[in-house]
C-alpha cells in the first residue's frame, strides 16, 4: 500500500485532474496548463489521477512528471473507478489550501482558474462555474438542461450548471468530502453540501480538444440517478403522494362501479376505458418499484463498504518508491 499523503497544507493551490484514456489530448493539456498555472504567481501542484487507462496516458503522465517533478504528482489507480472516485483519490494527495478540479479534455480552459481563485480570495469557500456557451452535442445540452432543472427542484443543491467540473474548493470542504465515504457520489453536489459561502463564475467552454467523451448515454443516466437519489428523498416522497392520490380516486371509482353493478346490472361497455386506467396504474406501480430499486441498490452498494478505488502507485518527489508505476 502507498504511504498516506503529507498532512501539512504547504501550497496555495492543488489542481486535480482525472485521466481516463486521454492520450490524444494530454500533450495539448500539458502545453496549456503549466504556463497558465505559472502565470498565477502562486505555489501550486498538479495531481493527475490515472483512472486505469488502457492507452498511452499512463506513460505520457510519467513523462510529464519527469519534466516537472517539482509541481507534479501522478496517482495511478489499479482499475477504472470512475471520474468522481478518481477525484476522491486525487483529493487524498492534495496539499493546497485551495483545490481546483479540472477535466483533462480542455473543455474547461485552464486559463480560467485565476477567475475562480479571485472568488476564493474574496472569502468564498466554494466556487462553481457556468459555461458561457456550451460546446456539446445538441441532445446533451438539452438533456442536461432538463436534468439541471429537475435537480434544482428536488434537492437543496443550487448550481446553475451541474455538468461543469471546473470548480474550486476550500481545503476544509475537500476534507469533509473525504470524510463522507460515499460509495457513489457527485463531487460538485457533495462539496456544495458543506459550503458556507458558495458562489459561481462564468467561464469559457470549448469543444473537446481531442479524443472522445467517456460518458455514453447510459452512464449519464446513471450519474443523474446518483445525483437525485444521493442528495434527495423527494422522488420517494413524490411517489407516495401520487400513490395516495391514485388510491383515493380509485376508492371512489370502485364504489361508483359497485353501485352501477347493483343499480344497472352487469355491463361490459367501457371495458377498454377500465383497461386504460389499469395500465396507467400498473405503469406507475412499476415505475415505483424501479425507483425503490434505485435507492435499495445504492444502500446495497454502500453497505458492502468496498474501497472506492485502489491506488497502485504514486509518482511524486516525496514518495521515492515508484515500484509498479507504468514506465
Ligand atoms: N474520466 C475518468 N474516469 C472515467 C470517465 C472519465 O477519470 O471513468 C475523466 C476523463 O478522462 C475526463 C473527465 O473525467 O478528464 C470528464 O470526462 P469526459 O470529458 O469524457 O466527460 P464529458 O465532458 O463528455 O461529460
Ligand atoms: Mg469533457
Amino acid at each position: 500500500m502507498v504511504e498516506p499523503p503529507l498532512p501539512e497544507q504547504t501550497l496555495d493551490l492543488s489542481v486535480v485532474i482525472p485521466v481516463y484514456n486521454e492520450q490524444d489530448v494530454l500533450p495539448a493539456l500539458f502545453e496549456r496548463l503549466y504556463p497558465a498555472l505559472d502565470a498565477l504567481g502562486r505555489s501550486y501542484e498538479v495531481i493527475f489521477v490515472d483512472d486505469g487507462s488502457r492507452d498511452r496516458s499512463p506513460a505520457l503522465l510519467r513523462e510529464q512528471y519527469q519534466r516537472r517533478p517539482d509541481v507534479t504528482r501522478v496517482i495511478y489507480l489499479r482499475a477504472n473507478a470512475g471520474q468522481h472516485a478518481a477525484l476522491m483519490a486525487g483529493f487524498e494527495y492534495t496539499r493546497g489550501k485551495t483545490v481546483v478540479t479540472l477535466d483533462a479534455d480542455l473543455q474547461n480552459p485552464p486559463e480560467e482558474i485565476g477567475k475562480l481563485l479571485e472568488q476564493i480570495d474574496a472569502g468564498h469557500d466554494y466556487v462553481g462555474s457556468i459555461r458561457r456557451q456550451r460546446k456539446d452535442s445538441w441532445w446533451r445540452d438539452k438533456a442536461s438542461r432538463a436534468m439541471n432543472r429537475l435537480r434544482e427542484k428536488i434537492t437543496n443543491i443550487h448550481m446553475t450548471d451541474q455538468g461543469c467540473m471546473l470548480r474550486a474548493y476550500d481545503r476544509d470542504i475537500v476534507q469533509a468530502m473525504l470524510d463522507s465515504h460515499e460509495a457513489q457520489t457527485f463531487i460538485p453536489a457533495l462539496g456544495y453540501l458543506y459550503a458556507g459561502h458558495p458562489t459561481e463564475v462564468v467561464v469559457e467552454h470549448e469543444e473537446r480538444a481531442a479524443g472522445e467523451s467517456k460518458y455514453p448515454l447510459y452512464k449519464l443516466i446513471h450519474l443523474n440517478f446518483d445525483l437525485m437519489t444521493g442528495f434527495s428523498l423527494a422522488p420517494l416522497q413524490i411517489f407516495s403522494v401520487v400513490g395516495f392520490f391514485i388510491s383515493v380516486v380509485s376508492f371512489f371509482f370502485v364504489i361508483y362501479l359497485a353501485l352501477r353493478r347493483l343499480i344497472v346490472g352487469p355491463e361490459v361497455e367501457g371495458v377498454f376505458t377500465l383497461f386504460a386506467i389499469l395500465f396507467l396504474v400498473a405503469g406507475i406501480i412499476l415505475f415505483g418499484i424501479g425507483l425503490l430499486g434505485e435507492y435499495v441498490g445504492r444502500i446495497l452498494v454502500q453497505s458492502r463498504g468496498r474501497p472506492r478505488y485502489l491506488v497502485g502507485c504514486v509518482l511524486s518527489k516525496e514518495h521515492d518508491d515508484d515500484k509498479g508505476c507504468p514506465s
